[in-house]
């Protein structure tokens, strides 16, 4: 009998330890700057719960299906670039013009290649952009006018920029720039400020990428450009550390390098995922001064989603667990 309950055990943890069960997983953001608490109605909570969770079931069967986690990255991100309720693609924040320029970046860890596209102002889904200036050019940034000249010679299409357009981030845009009129620009809400996309994700090969895409903030001069798209301060992959795309004030992103340091920690200081995410995130930036936060995902499926601000729109879904998806602390 207990022979038989011997074979029947090692039957079926074989697998496991033979590594034959890969893991593979999904992590989202959709912006460090949540709406409070008291200004979030249960239907809009509700719509920001839905379209995470579009977001990581779609990217998930694509890793389900022994898909690759740089398709899975891409799919979410652009289900969440199409979704108004956030700052990235339609639904995009303003510029002090009244114009929207998109900044978007991608990165493989298997390869540590990277593409990133800045103020582009027609291009639908920025993700895809990024992808093929990583894919179809020997670069890894265009910018603007040059951007898009090379979508149109990739056969890209285009958008009239009326298709960024929300009346909700109008508003906010007037807002601001009557704020910053009373020099109370400091006051305005946090959701006018970072609504930032991204995904990190972890393949059944083993392998780790990033995305992320944003509008920037709310009455930023036209010409600026976040961290998004600045590979090692808001998106950064590599198979050795982890995948990191971050939200949040891109120009304290930019001068801690937030996701490269994290990264860094890792792999000199032999930090496991969390204590490295933390020490960045609660400390350094909290330190500098610098509100956001970062989702990330390693090789073995470790998952962190840390922010300093009251909330961030957040979800995961990890190969044969439950979807998570959250808003506040
Ligand atoms: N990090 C973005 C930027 O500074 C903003 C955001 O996260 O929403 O452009």
């Amino acid at each position: 009998m207990q022979r038989i309950v011997l074979v029947a055990v090692l039957m079926f943890a074989t697998p496991l330890y033979a590594g034959e069960i890969e893991p593979f997983g999904i992590v989202i953001h959709g912006g460090a700057g949540t709406i409070s608490r008291d200004a979030m109605t249960p239907e809009r909570e509700q719509a920001y719960h839905a379209a995470l969770r579009d977001a990581l079931v779609a990217g998930s069967a694509i890793l389900e299906s022994g898909g690759t986690s740089l398709d899975a990255v891409v799919e979410a991100v652009r289900r969440l670039e199409d979704a108004p309720l956030f700052n990235a693609g339609r639904g995009a924040v303003f510029t002090s013009e009244g114009t929207n320029e998109l900044d978007a970046a991608i990165m493989d860890g298997a390869t540590l290649n990277a593409g990133a596209i800045a103020a582009v102002t027609r291009i639908r889904n920025p993700i895809l952009l990024a992808r093929m200036v990583m894919e179809r050019s020997p670069h890894v940034m265009m910018i603007g006018s040059g951007a898009e000249s090379f979508a149109a010679e990739q056969g890209m299409s285009f958008v009239d920029p009326s298709w960024f357009h929300t009346d909700e981030r109008r508003r906010q845009l007037e807002r601001a720039i009557e704020a910053q009129r009373r020099g109370a620009a400091d006051q305005l809400p946090r959701e006018f400020a970072y609504g930032t996309v991204g995904a990190v994700a972890l393949d059944k090969h083993g392998n780790l990428a990033a995305a992320t895409s944003t509008g920037g903030m709310t009455n930023k001069r036209w010409g600026r450009v976040g961290d998004v798209p600045i590979i090692g301060a808001g998106t950064y992959a590599d198979n050795a550390t982890a995948a990191i795309s971050a939200t949040g004030h891109g120009e304290y992103f930019i001068r801690s390098v937030v996701a490269h340091e994290i990264a860094a920690r890792m792999r000199l200081q032999g930090k496991d995922l969390e204590t490295a995410a933390d020490e960045v995130v609660m400390g350094v930036l909290v330190e500098r001064g610098g509100d956001g936060g970062i989702i990330a995902i390693d090789r073995e499926g470790n998952i962190t989603m840390p922010f300093n601000s009251a909330g961030m729109y957040r979800g995961y879904l990890r190969g044969g667990e439950d979807i998570y998806t959250g808003i506040f602390r």
